[in-house]
């Protein structure tokens, strides 16, 4: 089956290093494409002074968390610099059957989840301009305290290698920039089954 033959994706996932960028890419997104339904995460990360509980995630204790996925709850779910983070079912399941493309801005463990578990699903992966530009910009993010920092750096190596498994890269040089090429892969998901074109 050729590029253009496949179905069309309703649900699309971004991924990528940690520090790249994914926040700023998804904050103009939920300002200008409301149609895109951004999936809110549950995670047990402390909240940050910019975040509110229930849009930017759910923030809840480990023992809700754990409660979560005893319940079958999440599409997927992993342990990321000392915290859990996880995609609530339900809320996807029901925009997925109402037609609307769904986006979820996870880790590459979890990526390589709903590759396993949803194969339709778009990947997508937000790359930084170079390596160190994204060590720039993690050491001078100013959100987080040495010991996540020196967490983050190590693990963005084998981030930035799993660009390989994405079916699409976009480069994170200029937020707005990336924004709009990010809508344009949603948008071609966004298809009606009788648009879609011939499989
Ligand atoms: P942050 O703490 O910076 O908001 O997120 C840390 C990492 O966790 C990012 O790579 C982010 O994409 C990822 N993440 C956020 N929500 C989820 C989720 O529901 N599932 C998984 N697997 N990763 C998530």
């Amino acid at each position: 089956m050729d590029d253009d033959a496949r179905p069309a994706a309703r649900l699309t996932v971004l991924s990528g290093p940690s520090g790249v960028g994914k926040d700023s890419v998804i904050e103009l997104i939920r300002a200008r494409s409301p149609w895109i339904k951004l999936s809110v995460s549950a995670t047990t990360r402390k909240m940050r002074d910019y975040e509110t509980n229930g849009e930017h995630y759910h923030f809840v204790s480990r023992p809700d968390f754990q409660r979560l996925i005893d319940g079958g709850q999440l599409l997927e779910w992993a342990e990321f610099a000392g915290n859990l983070y996880g995609t609530p079912r339900a809320q996807v399941d029901a925009w997925i059957a109402q037609g609307w493309p769904v986006l979820l801005k996870i880790d590459l463990q979890g990526a390589r989840q709903v590759r396993a578990s949803m194969p339709d699903a778009q990947l997508v992966f937000l790359a930084p301009p170079s390596v160190e530009e994204l060590k720039r910009r993690l050491i001078g993010r100013g959100t987080d305290d040495e010991e996540t920092i020196r967490r983050r750096l190590a693990h963005a190596d084998e981030e930035l290698a799993a660009e390989k498994e994405f079916d699409r890269t976009v480069v994170n040089d200029f937020v707005e920039r990336a924004a709009d090429e990010l809508v344009g892969l949603l948008g071609s998901s966004f298809l009606t089954p009788a648009q879609a074109p011939e499989h």
